[in-house]
């Protein structure tokens, strides 16, 4: 039975199935690509205390998002069918004491199989940025392509190509941004470097992969996607035209970060 209450009175339900939705008709998440967890700080009174279904092991312990609860997507499952089915697509969880299963209270109870890296992830924000609570994963092509050149396979070179291509990615995101090289997707391996680089970033670029953002909130976590994507975009715009892009100088970007306090 679908629980409709459920979907009307969990706000970050609603935003999530946005996100999924503009995920979708971007074709940054083909076929089941892509996923999404937020952390609920605040749940209705009727809903919290639910035993919920049978745990779920995790492959790797979290003891400090005990007792957490989060809205997270379905492992296989599609963005662009979250639009249309909420209930069967998303899960809400709670971590089990330990941090070593969770137990599944609405929704689908099987959650993406990236949730360890997540997890990982969110560990580190609940316990040193708790005001981020979302993790938007996805699949920017421009994004993708750009980590496909070597000279861009590093953080320093990466985020300087980005920032001279548009103000924007220089204002929100100076020294926000992270490379990581390439690792198996899914392993634990990568969802801990990716946990590490969001100590201070706000996303972070998967060699040949995709892109990992996070924010107070899922439309947050997407807002820096799409401005770090609208800057890829523009560089291969002008680099297809057989040019290579001028770029915002180096002057212009620092009277910028001046001008807004930002370096
Ligand atoms: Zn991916």
């Amino acid at each position: 039975m679908v629980e409709a209450d459920v979907e009307s009175r969990i706000p970050e339900l609603k935003e999530l199935q946005r996100v999924a939705y503009w995920l979708a008709q971007r074709f940054w998440s083909e076929a089941n690509a892509g996923n999404i967890s937020v952390r609920l700080t605040e749940l209705p009174a009727d809903i919290a205390p639910r035993e919920g279904g049978p745990p779920v092991q995790m492959p790797l312990a979290f003891p400090e998002l005990a007792g957490q609860h989060f809205l997270v997507t379905g492992t296989g499952k599609r963005m662009r069918d979250i639009i249309h089915d909420l209930e069967g697509n998303v899960g809400l969880i709670r971590i089990l004491p330990g941090g070593e299963a969770y137990t599944c209270l609405w929704g689908t109870p099987r959650v993406t199989s990236e949730f360890p890296a997540h997890s990982a992830i969110h560990q580190v924000l609940l316990a040193e940025r708790p005001d981020h609570k979302a993790i938007v994963h996805t699949h920017p092509p421009g994004l993708a392509a750009l980590t496909h050149l070597a000279r861009f396979q590093d953080t320093e070179a990466l985020s300087d190509v980005l920032f001279h291509m548009h103000p924007e990615t220089g204002y929100f995101l100076f020294q926000q941004l992270a490379f990581l090289p390439y690792m198996v997707p899914g392993s634990v391996e990568l969802g801990q470097a990716t946990a590490e680089a969001l100590r201070t970033c706000k996303a972070a670029l998967w060699d040949k992969h995709g892109v990992v953002a996070i924010g107070e909130t899922m439309a947050r976590a997407l807002d820096w996607i799409e401005i770090l994507e609208k800057a890829a975009q523009v560089y291969w715009l002008v680099a297809n035209s057989g040019q290579q892009p001028v770029g915002l100088t180096d002057q212009q970007i620092g009277a910028m970060l001046k001008a807004y306090g930002l370096a």
